[in-house]
């Protein structure tokens, strides 16, 4: 392509980003670290300041599907990264007493099967089902296959093999993935400095972030900041006076209890999430130790109850006391505002039951690599990057929403409010289509596609009235198909090795 006559042939010249303040080191810190200096190699200064005495907020275990790609964009192998971090394999997430007392559906990373005609799958399973045939949707995904036997397998590269069928993501200890990526960013020049930001000094002139000053009088100066600083937002909040939307109305649980206990065998493939009285409890298996939590609403149970609960459900033997969180659910106003962009929990915070805080922060680090400013911060850039971020937090926003709004549980008041509650237009229309015709609409950029709703939907009972119009014309017998595909996948699962021994021969952590 030829050049534009009026091309500087020095297109930057001299307005280039130099120098990078990232505030904060937590799973947020160094993920951004870590991806900008792999990403911007050569001209610019990447520091990053953190406190040992403020700590992190030392949760977050559960992943989704993309974070292999954020691994893989770094080159770092998947076998060093989990013995790293303790790490395991996730298929999806089990939900246990979410639509009703003794009831439990699977969501599985990947589809159910493959659609076999132009009318998806669930609408000849959803026939099948009015003709008497008893087999779960669950049975159509190759993920709960595996998971069900306490299987793993990465999806074979063969689209003729069901086992293609299935994606994973891991469980591992944010923490430890933390100082694993510490390792990582300093090999590659980034700045670490040990101290305490006491305060965040303004160009006068501007409104921009100067610098900050540390509590021991250093003072750290920059062009850009990333604000990583947790759920204090120094300076997008601090400084920057951003705002923030809640969205506690919607998503009512707001404190968590975090405790971890000893393993338990057999080593489960997935993530499982059983609802309580007040909120819901996580258990994630990592190789050292089972992660558990009670994330609960404090206007339905008090802290010494939940923690009281925790503790009485837990599979192994407790290893330490219940550690307490809390929590605004919702989000920043603005995620970019002038020269600081937020990312990581600094930018709003969702509840952990889909697993999407650390995503949105891989989700966070690329836009503003697609949208990376220069010294002049030209608003066009910065105004996308919200509007992104925006969307991608309501759509995450409104598919967290779906489980609450859709159990039938009436034993306990939080679960009657949930059921009872005023849910976003955009979540509504959804509700209605699926309910209606069985129909998956995606609108904007959803991270959580068709396959993911579905599971949710038909887990929790949201039955569609009617199916696809068009299967009635098709002369499918779906039935066929769908026997196939269930004694396909029991096949290949019965032939892949058990999780422990999948991790043994693979990624075992040291010791
Ligand atoms: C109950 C709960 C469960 C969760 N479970 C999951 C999960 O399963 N999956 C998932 O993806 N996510 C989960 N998350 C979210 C996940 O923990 C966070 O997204 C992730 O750890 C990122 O945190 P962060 O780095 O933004 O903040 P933090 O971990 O809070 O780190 C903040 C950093 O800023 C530094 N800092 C703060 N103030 C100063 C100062 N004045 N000077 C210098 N440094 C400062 C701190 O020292 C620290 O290094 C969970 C969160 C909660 C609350």
């Amino acid at each position: 392509m030829m050049a534009s006559p009026n091309a500087d042939p020095d297109l930057n010249s001299g307005r280039s980003i130099r120098s990078i303040l990232i505030v904060g080191g937590g799973t947020a810190g160094w993920m951004t670290a870590a991806a900008l200096a792999k990403a911007l190699p050569h001209g610019c200064t990447i520091t990053l300041v953190e406190s040992e005495e403020i700590g992190t907020v030392g949760v977050g275990e559960a992943t989704i599907p993309p974070i292999r790609l954020f691994n893989q964009t770094l080159e770092i192998a998947e076998a060093d990264f989990l013995k790293a971090t303790q790490g395991t394999f996730k298929l999806g997430i089990e939900f246990v007493d979410w639509a009703k007392l003794g009831h439990r559906y699977f969501h599985p990373f990947g589809p159910h099967g493959r659609n076999f005609d132009l009318v998806a799958l669930h609408h000849y399973w959803l026939r099948a089902r009015a003709e008497g045939e008893t087999a779960a949707l669950d049975d159509h995904a190759m993920a709960w296959a595996l998971a069900k036997a306490g299987k793993f397998a990465p999806p074979s590269s063969d689209p003729r093999n069901v086992l293609s069928t299935h994606e994973y993501a891991y469980h591992f200890d944010a923490g430890l993935y933390a100082r694993f990526l510490r390792q990582y960013a300093e090999a590659r020049g980034v700045i670490r400095v040990e101290g305490k930001v006491g305060d965040v000094r303004m160009d006068g002139e501007s409104g921009f972030v100067a610098g900050v000053t540390l509590t021991d009088g250093r003072t750290l100066d920059a062009e850009l900041f990333i604000d990583c600083s947790g759920f204090r937002g120094l300076l997008i909040e601090g400084a920057l006076h951003a705002g923030y939307e809640e969205w506690t109305h919607w998503l009512p649980c707001d404190r968590a209890m975090a405790m971890p206990c000893a393993n338990v065998s057999p080593l489960t493939p997935y993530t499982r999430s059983t609802a309580r009285s007040a909120g819901w409890q996580w258990r994630i298996p990592l190789q050292h130790r089972m992660g558990n939590g009670y994330v609960y609403s404090s206007a339905f149970i008090s802290d010494d109850d939940a923690a009281a609960t925790l503790a009485a459900n837990l599979d192994g033997q407790a290893l330490g006391d219940p550690r307490p969180l809390r929590f605004v659910t919702g989000r920043r106003n603005s995620f970019w505002t002038k020269n600081v962009v937020a990312i990581g929990l600094s930018s709003g915070f969702m509840e952990p039951l889909e697993s999407t805080s650390i995503h949105l922060i891989q989700a966070g680090i690329s836009k503003l690599l697609a949208l990376f400013p220069d010294r002049d911060f030209d608003p066009l850039g910065i105004e996308e990057y919200n509007r992104i971020a925006v969307n991608e937090f309501e759509r995450i926003r409104d598919f967290l929403i779906l489980h609450y709004k859709l159990t039938m549980r009436d034993d306990a008041e939080l679960w009657r409010y949930c059921a009872g509650m005023d849910i976003p237009d955009t979540l509504h229309v959804k509700i209605e289509h699926f309910r209606k015709y069985g129909r998956l609409i995606a609108r904007d950029a959803d991270l959580f596609g068709p396959p993911s709703w579905l599971a949710v939907h038909i887990g929790q009972f949201n039955t569609p009235e009617r199916t696809d119009p068009v299967a009635e014309y098709r002369g499918v017998d779906g039935r066929e198909w769908l026997g196939k595909l269930r004694a396909a996948m029991a096949a290949e699962a019965a032939r892949a090795p058990t999780h422990e021994q999948f991790i043994a021969q693979h990624c075992k952590a040291p010791g």
